[in-house]
């Protein structure tokens, strides 16, 4: 086949949940991926339950390496712990979970496609690709291509650095015995690596995912830092591989769409840039490009003004959260002492941090909350000091 209603060019998350949903609703699609899958992606593989809510489908348990109650977070001499009853996410390994993802798009009837699409040309009539094994058209195409941008710059302007993270990644084996068994049910960020940035560890049972990043801008030497931070770890890196990534950390910013053209997940920047979370904005950001395409086929108009409406949608759907997650990023990287105390000094502010994830509380609540509560907690730490 040559022609298709929609196509979808990137088979991760985000291009996996808007083939799956297109199928679904009766569309002729072809998913593009240019890699074999299981492909190796670097991830904490965090997996909230926000975006869990969006699946049509469970996660199989085998897909689960750990489950999520708690976080830790802390700089220097100071941290903070808390943990919530309930599930705020799952930590899964990303090549079998996007193969798992991209599975329930072509059982819906989506066409995998492995190839990858070198360029893209919008004509009137339709969207026209370029692929190695030939030409294929449809009528609107969905660019879920991640932060190596290419085909979406025909929709949004490449990222500034100071517009991106930088991140570099490990899975590290868990050796005998283990020193973070703790940290089992819990994700542990550590603010200050980079100065502007932090690091982390995922405890994924078999394997602690680790890892820093930064506002690419401003992280000048990743290896050196990354080197630093695992040998602060204890941890043997012999043979271990280490990826270099980049996450959008934009807030929301449009434009998301052109004549024919509606880009989803890191491609359009949907990430929050406090957490890092990308997984849920792009499993959504997917869906609803999926359903505005679908409105536009059924009024057959793939103008940019019939497509608006997905900008939107994702403005009302994430938009404020990721607004209010870039303005704490920004918060972070100015004081990363006095914002790591705000959240550590007090557990039921981590508490609240956590029920954000949970999807229990808006971000905007718990940033009135930090900030109407912060500095008179503050204030009363260093009266306690000084009588
Ligand atoms: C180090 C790191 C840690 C992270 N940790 C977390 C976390 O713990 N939790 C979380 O929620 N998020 C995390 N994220 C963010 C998350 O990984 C991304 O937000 C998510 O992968 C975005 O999904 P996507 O489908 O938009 O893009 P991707 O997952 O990058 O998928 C894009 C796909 O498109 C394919 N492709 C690209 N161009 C073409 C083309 N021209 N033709 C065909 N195929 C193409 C690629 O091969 C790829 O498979 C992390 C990111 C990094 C870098």
């Amino acid at each position: 086949m040559t022609h298709y209603d929609f196509a979808v060019i990137g088979g991760g998350p985000a291009g996996s949940a808007a083939a799956r949903r297109l199928a679904q609703k009766g569309g002729v699609v072809a998913l593009f991926e240019r890699r074999a899958m299981p492909r190796t992606k670097p991830c904490g593989g965090g997996l909230s339950v926000r975006a869990m809510a969006h699946l049509d489908f469970p996660i199989p348990p085998e897909l689960v390496d750990s489950e999520i109650h708690g976080t830790r977070i802390g700089l220097g001499a100071i941290f903070g712990e808390a943990r919530l009853e309930r599930l705020i996410g799952v930590l899964v390994t990303r090549s079998k979970f996007d193969h798992f993802m991209l599975k329930k798009a072509e059982e819906a009837g989506a066409q995998v496609l492995w190839q990858e699409v070198k360029s893209l040309e919008v004509r009137p009539d339709g969207v026209v690709l370029q692929t190695p094994e030939g030409e294929v058209t449809a009528r609107c195409a969905i660019l879920c291509e991640g932060t190596n941008r290419r085909l979406s710059l025909a929709v949004r302007p490449a990222d500034t650095p100071r517009q991106r993270a930088f991140c570099l990644e490990a899975d590290v084996p868990v050796p005998q015995p283990d020193p973070f068994a703790a940290l089992r049910d819990m994700i542990d960020v550590r603010f200050g690596y980079p100065g502007r940035g932090y690091g982390w560890v995922f405890h994924h049972g078999t394997y602690y995912s680790v890892g820093v990043g930064g506002v690419a801008a401003d992280f000048k030497n990743p290896r050196e830092v990354f080197d630093k931070f695992v040998a602060g770890l204890g941890l043997d890196m012999t043979g271990v591989r280490v990826w270099g990534h980049f996450i959008p950390a934009v807030g929301l910013m449009r434009p998301m769409c052109a004549d024919r053209l509606l880009v989803a997940g890191d491609a359009a920047g949907c990430v929050d840039p406090f957490q890092g979370e990308g997984l849920s904005y792009a499993i959504r950001s997917g869906q609803l490009a999926a359903d505005t395409a679908l409105a536009a086929a059924a009024r057959n108009d793939f103008s940019r003004t019939s497509l608006a409406g997905y900008e939107r949608r994702c403005a009302e759907a994430f938009g404020r959260d990721l607004r209010i997650a870039l303005f704490l990023s920004k918060l972070t990287h100015l004081w990363p002492s006095l914002f790591t105390w705000l959240l550590a000094a007090d557990p039921e502010v981590l508490r609240r941090y956590l029920q954000v994830a949970a999807t229990e509380l808006s971000y905007r609540f718990f940033l009135r909350r930090l900030i109407l509560k912060g500095p008179w907690r503050w204030l009363k730490s260093r009266l306690r000091l000084i009588l």
